[in-house]
């Protein structure tokens, strides 16, 4: 399969495609937090939310100190398992486990936090959490559905190339 190197590489090409495709195709209202969205989904999904976050690879290091969150999705998931090398599957379970941990670990914060002072309201931090995802969700849907084609086109580019490699690989 392809070097983390070459994945990032197709990312970064397929982002700019993207943008040029939402800029002469996408039907009007042209929203441009709707190009963000694509764009930028489609780069984090690609270099950050990649598939190959269920082993040890460049993408995983690229968390850098925040890298143990995906420490349990390594072990819970075999390595190119449809669990992760799957079109729609795959990016969708790494987005809900990259929500709920955010949310772990802001309930673990503010369980830190509060043991030093009384002026935490742990449930009104967390539910600003909810609460802000639900916003997006409501108020921002047109946004949020480019959103989630830069996250499926994400891991779509990635899977497709480690089947084209893996495919040309085998024949010769
Ligand atoms: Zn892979």
């Amino acid at each position: 399969m392809p070097s983390g190197k070459v994945h990032d590489r197709i990312t970064l090409v397929g982002a700019v495609a993207a943008g040029a495709a939402w800029y002469f195709l996408a039907p009007p209202p042209k929203e441009p937090a709707s190009c963000v969205a694509l764009v930028g989904m489609t780069l984090f999904s690609g270099l950050m939310l990649s598939p190959d976050l269920d082993l040890h690879s460049s993408v995983y290091n690229r968390w850098g100190p925040l890298k143990f969150i995906w420490l349990p999705y390594q072990k819970l998931i075999p390595h190119r398992s449809p669990l992760s090398h799957s079109y729609l599957l795959g990016p969708l379970l790494r987005v809900v486990y990259f929500l709920f941990t955010g949310w772990l670990l802001l309930r673990l914060g503010t369980f830190i936090a509060a043991q030093f002072t009384n002026n935490i309201n742990r449930g009104d931090i967390t539910k600003q959490y909810t609460d802000g995802l639900l916003w997006l969700w409501n108020y921002h849907p047109i946004p949020v559905q480019y959103a989630a084609a830069g996250l499926i086109l994400g891991t779509f580019l990635h899977v497709a190339a480690d089947t084209i490699v893996t495919g040309v690989k085998r024949r010769f």
